[in-house]
């Protein structure tokens, strides 16, 4: 891998980290683009390929054609480039009926975000400096023969920054909300044991007030219990004795 496609591995890298850009990479290429192609020989899909050293999906819009068709009026090289934008896919951008000119057409593609994901390959300087402006939004351009993946504007850069500290205060927030589900986790231990007491507790209290009422019941009817039997033995030896007396008497009686 040479150093050039190091360079470019590593530009892509960002958007692939920082602006979830994927393979196949949609690089959408307009007139001027495919006119510096044809002048210096480059194979766009070939080159680019080998470049990037990713699957590519090469895109044009009908505005980028149409602009091109029109200019071909006047150049033979630009009916060249015509015929090189028009092997590319053609992504609807909403003006097939009204074509409005490349740049403008490519600007609107790429929007506030660039939510499509696009690489744009254009050697407009107009163009590439508005577009510098939008976060996350890759310029290729030709110089000469060589391919560049220009290194990602401010813009990007700055964007980039702002989400990893939103990514990092999720992260703490994710923590932070671990915290509170353990917190939360040991409450609800807390309740089911508070539950299982209240749970165990009626039993041994019906327990009790069914013994105290046996207890009650067994008192008031003076059936012989171990605590009515405690009372008898309570009971003073003189009264004992003459209890006894009464019953010899009686039996002799
Ligand atoms: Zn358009």
């Amino acid at each position: 891998m040479t150093s050039r496609n190091k360079k470019a591995r590593k530009n892509l890298g960002f958007y692939v980290n920082n602006y979830k850009f994927h393979q196949p990479f949609q690089i959408l290429i307009d007139g001027t683009f495919a006119f510096a192609a044809l002048q210096n020989k480059f194979n766009i899909q070939e080159q680019l390929k080998k470049y990037f050293q990713s699957e590519l999906k090469l895109l044009t819009t009908s505005c980028i054609i149409s602009e091109t068709e029109k200019l071909g009026i006047f150049s033979t090289s630009i009916n060249g480039t015509t015929q090189i934008v028009k092997q590319y896919a053609i992504h609807k951008c909403g003006h097939e009926k009204k074509p409005i000119s490349g740049s403008k057409c490519l600007r609107s593609m790429i929007g506030k975000d660039n939510s499509s994901r696009y690489i744009i390959a254009t050697q407009d300087r107009e163009l590439q400096d508005r577009l510098r402006l939008i976060p996350g939004v890759p310029l290729i351009y030709l110089h000469g023969k060589t391919p560049t993946l220009e290194s990602p504007s401010e813009a990007s850069r700055k964007r980039a920054e702002v989400m990893q500290k939103d990514l990092g205060m999720t992260t703490w927030q994710k923590e932070n909300i671990k915290v509170l589900e353990k917190q939360a986790g040991i409450m609800q231990e807390k309740d089911k044991l508070k539950k299982k007491k209240k749970k165990g507790g009626p039993n041994p209290l019906s327990c009790l007030k069914k013994k105290k009422k046996p207890e009650t019941i067994l008192s008031k009817n003076g059936i012989k219990s171990g605590k009515v039997r405690k009372r008898k033995i309570k009971i003073a030896p003189h009264i004992k004795e003459a209890l006894v007396i009464e019953l010899k008497n009686k039996c002799e009686t």
